[in-house]
């Protein structure tokens, strides 16, 4: 059975609990990350481990284990799940409190990590191409909670994702505050228009994905250019291709925006290019 650490303990699955007075439960007042291992190595597990310390430190929430700690847990959790191929998901909670917002009262936050199989979009997608909708929900503004946080706060995300679903698509695109492309629910966003390939940037207000910044390092070596940039709406909508990246998705080409088809309504060759590249990246193949 699935072992999940919790604080240095390794409980089963259906055993591993925290308390019902816990602030990550209550209030979402935590930070997370999800991790992919390939054949066995953590992919580019230093770059997620400095952002849920960097994510903790914005909420002031002090991880009680230095990074090597948490990344041996990290290693130890894998290694008893026997995971070769899977996801890692590193949760921090505040801990357990009283009824109350004011975290100085929480003592114990909780570290949790689960190693569990990974949950991609159906291949199928990978072929055709997924289909977007714009979300009438915004993004959250990066004054009220910035984005760069991977906080336990996703409900502004999961607004965005219901309309998705409801609409029949997979993912939306989720806008700022000044109506410009910020990213998608759990995904950072790509287009390509005559061979130049585009994202937010992250004033936009988006978490600096760790696939993103792989992506752009890959596009950058293949001497693709790459521009961090305001986007619009219309830059999706005119775009010759456009795909997202994460660490579940990989690198998905979207292919439909609101109805639209994106360029010939087909994933494009620079999508493909890039998917081939990551591969190779991540499973040496
Ligand atoms: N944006 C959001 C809102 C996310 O939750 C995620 C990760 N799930 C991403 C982008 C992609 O980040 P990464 O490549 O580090 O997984």
């Amino acid at each position: 059975m699935t072992k999940v650490w919790i604080n240095g303990k390794l409980f089963d699955k259906t055993d591993a609990k925290i308390s019902v007075f816990d602030h990550g439960l209550l209030y979402g007042d935590g930070v997370f990350e999800g991790i992919r291992v390939y054949s066995g190595k953590i992919f580019r597990f230093r770059e997620h481990i400095e952002r849920i310390y960097e994510s903790a430190r914005h909420i002031a929430l002090e991880i009680p284990l230095n990074r090597e700690q948490l990344m041996q847990a990290v290693q130890d959790t894998v290694k008893v799940n026997a995971k070769n191929d899977g996801y890692i998901r590193l949760v921090v909670t505040r801990g357990a409190g009283y009824l109350g917002l004011d975290p100085a009262r929480c003592s114990d936050p909780q570290v949790i990590i689960i190693v569990d199989d990974i949950s991609l979009y159906p291949a199928e997608f990978y072929d055709k191409g997924l289909t977007v909708v714009t979300a009438s929900v915004i993004r959250n503004h990066p004054n009220a909670l910035n984005p760069r946080i991977k906080s336990l706060n996703y409900l502004n995300n999961i607004l965005a994702k219901i309309e998705a679903v409801r609409a029949g698509c997979q993912e939306a695109i989720m806008l700022n505050h000044n109506g410009e492309v910020a990213e998608c629910t759990g995904d950072n966003i790509f287009v390509v228009k005559h061979g130049v390939i585009r994202t937010p940037h992250l004033v936009a207000g988006l978490l600096e994905g760790v696939t993103r910044n792989a992506v752009i390092e890959l596009a950058r070596e293949a001497r693709i250019t790459v521009q961090e940039m305001a986007l619009t709406r219309h830059d999706v909508y005119s775009a010759d291709e456009c795909f997202l990246t994460g660490t579940a998705a990989e690198i998905a080409p979207v292919v439909q925006c609101d109805g639209r088809p994106i360029g010939n309504g087909k994933p494009g060759p620079i999508t493909r290019q890039l998917r081939e590249r990551f591969h190779q990246m991540v499973r040496g193949s």
